[in-house]
């Protein structure tokens, strides 16, 4: 499943070669995604000008000069193709601009794409509930220390909680509580003051060094193959249950279950 740092490098991908562009040709090949495509898309995108992409949580947003933003979700397989040189069977929905073609294709349809006015974006019901960007000032320690206050929660499921922080899945929760030292089943309320100090920049550097993994195959993504990837060789619990732990502290990595999904952790250094 596409991640934020996935998501926000297929943002820069298609920045490279849409940002500025007026949009000549828009085609959609089937009605819906995971919904409907909204009313009035091929109309309103046809003809207009891309004044900027940029990405909200789990979100992919194509401003354009029309006021409207095209909000793109990439669900479980979703991908942007960048010129492939022939339409593909799950592109569902094809932009065209003078130079470059863009196919949004996905298998599963678990993705989905909605027009949203630009000034009104901020209170579209899936974002005027999101907690602070991972990577933005607004996530600090005194922000997860109030979020957490109190809360028997494992600090886990509270750090998967989108209330709490926007965008923040599965793998990048488990990377970022081992880089913090953290023991992933103990209440949020009860994480020290010093470790959510020490959690706040751990988020954003597995999140950062992600995006920049991500940045250095960029180029794929201007191939008619490229492929979303995930960096798994960066990962330091992630998938690695039954390995020793990276700090060569004697532990193991231990998978668990916490709300129907997997945690990967080391019960020696994360406490
Ligand atoms: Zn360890």
């Amino acid at each position: 499943m596409p991640e934020l740092p996935e998501v926000e490098t297929t943002v820069r991908g298609l920045a490279r070669y849409l940002e500025g562009e007026r949009i000549e040709r828009v085609a959609l090949n089937r009605p819906d995604m995971r919904f409907p495509f909204p009313d009035g898309l091929v109309q309103t995108l046809t003809g207009a000008r891309v004044t900027g992409l940029g990405r909200r949580a789990k979100y992919g947003l194509i401003d354009t000069d029309r006021g409207s933003t095209m909000v793109f979700h990439l669900g479980m397989s979703g991908r942007w193709r960048i010129d492939p040189t022939e339409l593909a069977k799950h592109d569902h929905l094809v932009i065209e601009t003078a130079d470059h073609r863009f196919a949004l294709n996905d298998a599963r349809r678990f993705g989905f794409v909605d027009l949203v006015d630009t000034a009104g974006l901020d209170e579209w019901p899936a974002f005027a509930m999101l907690g602070p960007e991972p990577l933005g000032p607004e996530l600090t320690a005194a922000h997860l220390h109030a979020a957490f206050n109190g809360s028997k929660q494992a600090v886990k499921l509270r750090l998967l909680d989108q209330h709490v922080v926007a965008g923040l899945g599965n793998i990048y929760v488990c990377e970022a509580l081992f880089r913090a030292r953290i023991d992933p089943r103990k209440a949020a309320g009860k994480v020290s003051k010093p470790a959510l100090e020490r959690l706040v920049p751990a988020i954003r550097d597995v999140l950062e060094q992600s995006i920049g993994d991500g940045g250095s195959t960029l180029r794929d993504y201007a191939r008619p193959d490229g492929e979303l990837g995930y960096f798994a060789s960066r990962f330091a619990v992630y998938g690695r249950e039954g390995k020793p732990c990276a700090r060569a502290d004697g532990g193991t990595i231990k998978r668990i279950a916490q709300g129907g999904r997997s945690t990967w952790f080391c019960p020696k250094c994360q406490r």
